[in-house]
């Protein structure tokens, strides 16, 4: 369960979908500033044969309720940290 304080639903089951086929959010650190990143996937990270396409756009605002993310992770500054660890073998 992750223990990162979102700024809503939609945006904490984003973040659960990592490596999984079609959109999700991930954590991490661009440049010496921490940020999310939303990235698309064309199938999941585990399936081995077809091509596989991956793209990302780093975010500012929550794209579902418009939350600026950095107030939201200098709330969670510890969780961050963490969220980047897990997320750091997807981010492109
Ligand atoms: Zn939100």
């Amino acid at each position: 369960m992750c223990k990162f304080r979102c700024c809503c639903d939609n945006f904490e089951n984003r973040l659960s979908e990592i490596g999984v086929k079609g959109f999700s959010l991930l954590a991490t650190k661009i440049a010496n500033q921490y940020c999310f990143v939303l990235q698309a996937r064309s199938q999941d990270i585990d399936k081995k044969e077809g091509t596989l396409s991956v793209i990302q756009t780093t975010i500012h605002f929550c794209p579902f309720c418009g939350t600026k993310l950095s107030e939201v992770i200098n709330k969670n500054k510890n969780e961050f940290l963490d969220l980047i660890i897990l997320h750091e073998d997807f981010v492109i």
